[in-house]
């Protein structure tokens, strides 16, 4: 999955920017957020379509960003996960 990150200052942001709101660069790119460890994480078992009846949702600390990603493995917080996406957004593994 991809993330902003500001080739100034080096401060990360989840949502696209055109300008970094730290120090006002634009000088952004766009990097790779690969991995990740479960801060908490919730089963979900009556969910809308297209997702499936019973999956989970991590929320993840990937070096200072926190996100949402979907999983359908058994996890725990502290476990390392690795980050991917679909077109419905992030998706987390166990590695
Ligand atoms: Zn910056």
């Amino acid at each position: 999955m991809k993330i902003s990150r500001c080739r100034n200052c080096d401060a990360k942001f989840l949502v696209g920017r055109v300008f970094c709101p730290s120090c006002k660069s634009d000088a952004i790119e766009m990097i790779d957020l690969l991995e990740g460890k479960v801060i908490e994480i919730v089963s979900l078992v009556a969910t809308p379509e297209p997702f499936p009846d019973n999956y989970s949702i991590a929320m993840i600390d990937a070096n200072g960003i926190v996100l949402f990603a979907r999983t359908d493995e058994s996890l725990k917080k502290g476990d390392s996960v690795g980050i991917t996406e679909d077109e419905f957004g992030p998706i987390c593994n166990k590695i």
